[in-house]
């Protein structure tokens, strides 16, 4: 998949909201991108616009080579089978009315398979996620627990032989027993299946554990692509900084370093002007209220937008001064 330029708006009572706003990403076949960043910054519009479940305003969207941005009603339609997506709330996202075997089969039903055919295929894939058929075909949504709604939204997913997965925080609101379980399954059907995964979570050590490449995003902008291995290891972008800052690290000697993001999230109805990450970021100048940052390369496989990135001299500080917990520059030797 090719994303060029995405902007998705919102028209609302109170003013346009820029929800995503000219954000650009490759996610090459079999691989997976995470996209991360606070809440509203427009992970879940990304998602949806890449497959065309929210329209997108602006920019180019290519899907195997094809352009399907601008894709009618009907091409749209076959292509879904192609593009399916989980959701945060497993038992929400799943007909409260209809039987487990029957949410498999439902693209089955509305593509048209014979009924013996979409049996036989809700069978396979409930065994694919660990559901015996025998006792959770018959049973209802509601009966099911968060771990295993979610896995029947995955096996509704793959019934119709994806080719891109979009997971939209699919284990955020499940217990922390079943995550682990959960991202492993997620990684044994994504070999299975081959399919090229788009993995969004606000958490970012859930990220780092299932993603190739990873994009980082603020109010409606991408602030940091790349290597994931990179990206974590050595942050450019404040942000990126900022996030991993306030992570907190059970495993280390300082503990909970706190929160290193200060102050709140802008509106998104009128973001500041250059940079929009300037109000809250330790490094702001002048320029970063003038001018927005163009996305550049500071490392091979790693992009980002600031003025005044972190590099191996220059690692920054955490909000509250605190030199990083972290070695910005890897132990190469
Ligand atoms: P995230 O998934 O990162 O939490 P979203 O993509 O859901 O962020 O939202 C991005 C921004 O767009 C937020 O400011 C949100 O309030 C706004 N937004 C999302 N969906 C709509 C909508 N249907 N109408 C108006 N604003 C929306
Ligand atoms: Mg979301």
């Amino acid at each position: 998949m090719t994303v060029r330029d995405l902007d998705v708006r919102y028209a609302t009572g109170a003013g346009v909201v820029q929800a995503v706003s000219g954000v650009s990403f490759d996610v090459l076949p079999g691989e997976t991108l995470g996209i991360v960043g606070e809440s509203g910054c427009g992970k879940s519009t990304t998602g949806r616009a890449v497959i065309r479940l929210d329209r997108p305003t602006g920019g180019t969207i290519r899907f195997d080579g094809e352009r399907i941005d601008q894709a009618g009603p009907r091409r749209m339609r076959s292509l879904r089978r192609d593009m399916q997506m989980v959701f945060q709330d497993p038992v929400a996202s799943l007909n409260p009315r209809r039987r487990v075997k029957d949410v498999v089969a439902e693209g089955l039903l509305i593509g048209g398979v014979p009924a013996a055919e979409r049996t036989a295929r809700a069978t396979e894939v409930l065994a694919q996620v660990g559901l015996d058929e025998q006792r959770f075909a018959n049973v209802m949504p509601r009966q099911l627990s968060g771990g295993q709604a979610q896995r029947v939204a995955i096996a509704r997913a793959l019934a119709l032989n994806p080719k891109l997965l979009i997971c939209d925080e699919p284990v955020s609101a499940l217990d922390v027993s079943v995550q682990a379980q959960t991202l492993n399954l997620i990684e044994d059907i994504k070999a299975a299946y081959e399919l090229t995964v788009v993995f969004i979570a606000h958490d970012l050590s859930v990220v780092r554990a299932v993603s190739d490449d990873v994009m980082v995003m603020y109010l409606g902008k991408m602030c940091e692509f790349g290597d994931a291995d990179l990206v974590y290891a050595r942050p450019a972008h404040p942000y990126t900084r900022g996030l991993l800052d306030s992570v907190p690290l059970i495993d280390s000697e300082r503990g909970f370093n706190g929160p290193a993001l200060d102050g709140d999230i802008p509106s998104p109805l009128s973001p500041p002007s250059g940079c929009r990450f300037r109000t809250r970021c330790p490094r702001a100048r002048e320029q970063c209220a003038v001018s927005e940052p163009q996305v550049r390369e500071v490392r091979k496989d790693q992009y980002v937008a600031c003025h005044f990135p972190l590099d191996d001299a220059d690692p920054g500080t955490d909000s509250a001064g605190r030199p990083p917990h972290r070695p910005a520059a890897a132990p190469d030797r």
